[in-house]
């Protein structure tokens, strides 16, 4: 299917198409750097490819739809930073485009007394990272804001809030066609090569030396490429003669819905403790958009279900609270060569003449989507600096 915002005569195939800049990838990533790309520069064609029929479906459409605060980065780190500014740009966004959302806040608890000093050590690091009104509350506390959450101290963090980011992507996609931008899908990028002649019909074909190749070998010519692949982002790195590494290693989680009935137990996010033996955040409470309350992800569910007594409930009730038809995701992970995580941002360019004119973004961790408009202003900034746009 091809969408765009003036659609292509029925007899001009794609491969006629020239663009300035060709984005490959229609996640949050992609389309908030596309359309940070295009306001910048209007008088630029650009296009946006994604594989899928439709955008935002991979990890931009399966997350926990929390907008994140920014309290467990590392201060000063790129991660900190970026966190923190895409969240107060995010509420700007949707408030200025009237989405819906919930500033319902979170909560991270502690239960055990072991686990106070790592909170305390959140608590400064939030400090440090500006988190807006973050504070620390006692037992009786947690009882107020949460009055079916037990726990002995917990850090209060009301500028939480919760959305759905497919939404905010296919907001941003929006914008991005209604500037002038093409979006096409089910095109799945597999090749990309500097080409020796105009296409035909076109004459000034050579100014637009890359063509992008599905695996239909439908081209698409253009002076630059934006790749933003997500859980792909390895591989078409290696399309255009990058290194594999990092490599992204996917996580799988599948979240448990509480039952309608069982709602009043949550009110907003309830976080654990995060473990710093595992990368994620912990399994979680999180209220949804559309009134759910997911519990996950699992894939931390085995250290967390040592902790069922986190809340006051007992596990029969508990369980009996659980639907199993939970949904799921899947994260990218970027792992180096030696196996350690790859937490930041990594750009790469390819080598030769095609690779000279490819930006890759090889990770965007999360919280990618809380971050994205930032993200996007970053990305922009690379391309420019890149090809002198
Ligand atoms: C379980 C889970 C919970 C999360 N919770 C949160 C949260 O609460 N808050 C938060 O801020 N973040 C959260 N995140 C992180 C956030 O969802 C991701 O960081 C973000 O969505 C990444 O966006 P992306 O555009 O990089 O990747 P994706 O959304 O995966 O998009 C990449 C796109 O590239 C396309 N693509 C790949 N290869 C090709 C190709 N060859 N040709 C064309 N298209 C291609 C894919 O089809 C896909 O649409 C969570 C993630 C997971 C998995």
């Amino acid at each position: 299917m091809l969408t765009t915002n003036e659609p292509a005569p029925d007899d001009m195939p794609l491969c006629c198409s020239t663009y300035d800049v060709a984005v490959v990838g229609g996640g949050i990533v992609g389309l908030a750097s596309a359309r940070e790309l295009i306001l910048r520069h209007p008088t630029l064609s650009f296009i946006l490819l994604e594989k899928e029929k439709d955008l935002a479906i991979h990890q931009s459409g399966h997350n926990s739809g929390v907008i994140h605060s920014g309290i467990y980065y590392t201060p000063g780190s790129l991660k900190a930073r970026l966190c923190g500014k895409g969240a107060t740009m995010a509420y700007e966004y949707l408030d200025k485009k009237g989405l819906p959302y919930k500033r319902c806040g979170k909560l991270i608890v502690a239960v055990e007394r072991e686990e106070i000093p790592r909170l305390k050590a959140l608590y400064e690091r939030g400090q440090k990272n500006n988190v807006r009104d973050l504070t620390m509350i006692d037992a009786k506390g947690i009882r107020e804001r949460e009055p079916y959450c037990r726990g002995l101290m917990a850090l209060d963090s009301p500028y939480t809030g919760i959305v759905d980011w497919r939404l905010v992507s296919l907001a941003y996609g929006k914008d991005f066609q209604e500037a002038g931008g093409t979006v096409v899908t089910e095109y799945e990028a597999s090749d990309m090569a500097m080409v020796k002649e105009s296409p035909a019909g076109i004459t000034d074909g050579m100014k637009y030396p890359i063509a992008i190749r599905d695996s239909k070998g439908t081209e698409v010519r253009c002076r630059y490429v934006l790749t933003c692949g997500g859980l792909y982002s390895d591989r078409l790195a290696q399309i255009s003669g990058c290194s594999p590494d990092p490599r992204i290693i996917p996580f799988r989680g599948d979240y448990l819905v509480l039952k309608p009935e069982k709602h009043y137990l949550v009110r907003g996010n309830i976080y654990p403790v995060p473990d710093p033996r595992f990368p994620f955040l912990g399994v979680h409470f999180t209220p949804r958009m559309d009134g759910s309350v997911w519990l996950g992800p699992n894939a931390v569910l085995a250290f967390k279900r040592e902790g069922y007594k986190l809340y006051d409930f007992d596990a029969r009730d508990f369980g009996d609270a659980l639907s199993f038809r939970g949904p799921a995701g899947v994260r990218a992970q970027a792992l180096d060569r030696d196996g350690n995580l790859v937490d930041d941002f990594v750009f790469d360019v390819g080598v030769g003449d095609v690779g000279s004119r490819v930006l890759h973004v090889r990770n965007a961790p999360s919280p990618a989507a809380t971050s994205s408009l930032a993200i996007a202003e970053m990305v922009a900034d690379e391309v420019e600096r890149r090809f002198s746009l």
